[in-house]
């Protein structure tokens, strides 16, 4: 009961990119950026290892973003010419890069990753890809001239590398959603089925991760305004819930979401965020439990999985460190708690 994972990212070490970061720049270049990433990957994974996790990643230390990694093995995209475009609903601007052409895959995305996570641990490993509507939304488009249909040549793609993923031997294969609590309807109408397409026939556990985004100031002023109570999960979890997605990851802590949404997510696996990444305080075994048992209330225990609110690459690596020692000590404490 209550094992334990994080959303995904964690802070790249200093000797590896610029830290406090979302778009790092790498310290270094060819051989030794390769190397750095692989040593910064095995450097997370000992420390989830050693935090007590049950799930681990690889903290997405080798890429700079959590969608243009991906993006990096894509054909049909112009990355020379970026443009300024409103994102997320214009919540803030980016240099996006255009898509100019059919879409395809140039080859294997995160093979490397994958195998040195396999190597490296006997633990269950996840492995986090952007979702089709949250690419869609991070990119210029001068090719499709139609949003759903990139999204499903997307997905077509993220499946590809899912499936591969898998016979790797990854565990968990997530997709990263935030643009789901943006766009409501559009994710109810075709965000759920785009990411069925990404997800099907993949020999792994398959999770959505859905979120109000990193702790950075722009989502901070964004969470501001979205009143007492924070509903959008309401828009989306009843498609999810009858969708081939086993897992849900969502905001709890110090969120305003109403737990009771929860319940939505009948059948489904939650990955109830009982750390909070906008933060560098660090929540104690005791906060980490109540949120856990406040989950309880609303999803069979046995389908709750102890989780980080968002992922926590800005963050300071020592703060980092301290919050999955928390996790860990939480889910524990719940676990006795439940008797288990
Ligand atoms: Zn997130």
């Amino acid at each position: 009961m209550f094992p334990t994972t994080i959303a995904g990212s964690l802070p790249k070490p200093a000797w590896l990119a610029e830290t406090g970061k979302l778009w790092p720049e790498w310290r270094a270049s060819g051989t030794a950026l390769h190397d750095a990433k692989r040593d910064a990957t095995l450097l997370w994974l000992k420390e989830q290892e050693a935090a007590g996790l049950d799930i681990i990643t690889d903290g997405e230390q080798s890429r700079q973003h959590f969608v243009h990694g991906f993006l990096a093995q894509v054909e049909g995209i112009d990355f020379e010419h970026k443009q300024k475009i409103g994102i997320r609903n214009n919540r803030y601007e980016a240099l996006c890069p255009t898509v100019v052409g059919p879409l395809a895959l140039r080859g294997r995305v995160h093979e490397t990753e994958a195998r040195i996570m396999r190597a490296a641990t006997d633990r269950r490993i996840k492995f986090t890809l952007p979702g089709p509507m949250t690419l869609v939304d991070t990119l210029a488009d001068s090719y499709y001239g139609d949003r759903v249909r990139m999204a499903f040549a997307f997905a077509d793609l993220l499946n590809q590398e899912a499936r591969a993923l898998a016979a790797d031997g990854i565990d968990v294969v997530q997709f990263d959603e935030p643009a789901f609590n943006v766009y409501l309807a559009e994710a109810a109408d075709w965000g759920v089925a785009a990411l069925e397409r990404a997800a099907a026939g993949v020999n792994a556990a398959t999770a959505v991760h859905i979120c109000y985004g990193y702790g950075i100031d722009a989502n901070r002023a964004w969470k501001d305004t979205l009143g007492d109570t924070w509903r959008q999960y309401e828009a989306v979890f009843p498609a999810l819930a009858t969708s081939s997605i086993g897992q849900v990851s969502l905001e709890c802590i110090n969120s305003r979401v109403p737990p009771e949404l929860m319940a939505l997510l009948a059948g489904k696996d939650v990955l109830v965020g009982a750390i909070d990444v906008a933060t560098d305080v660090v929540e104690t075994p005791e906060q980490v439990a109540a949120t856990l048992e406040l989950a309880a209330r609303h999803v069979p225990p046995h389908r709750i999985v102890a989780c980080t609110n968002c992922g926590m690459a800005p963050m300071g690596r020592h703060i980092a460190r301290a919050k999955l020692q928390a996790l860990a000590a939480g889910a524990a404490l719940a676990r006795s708690r439940f008797g288990v």
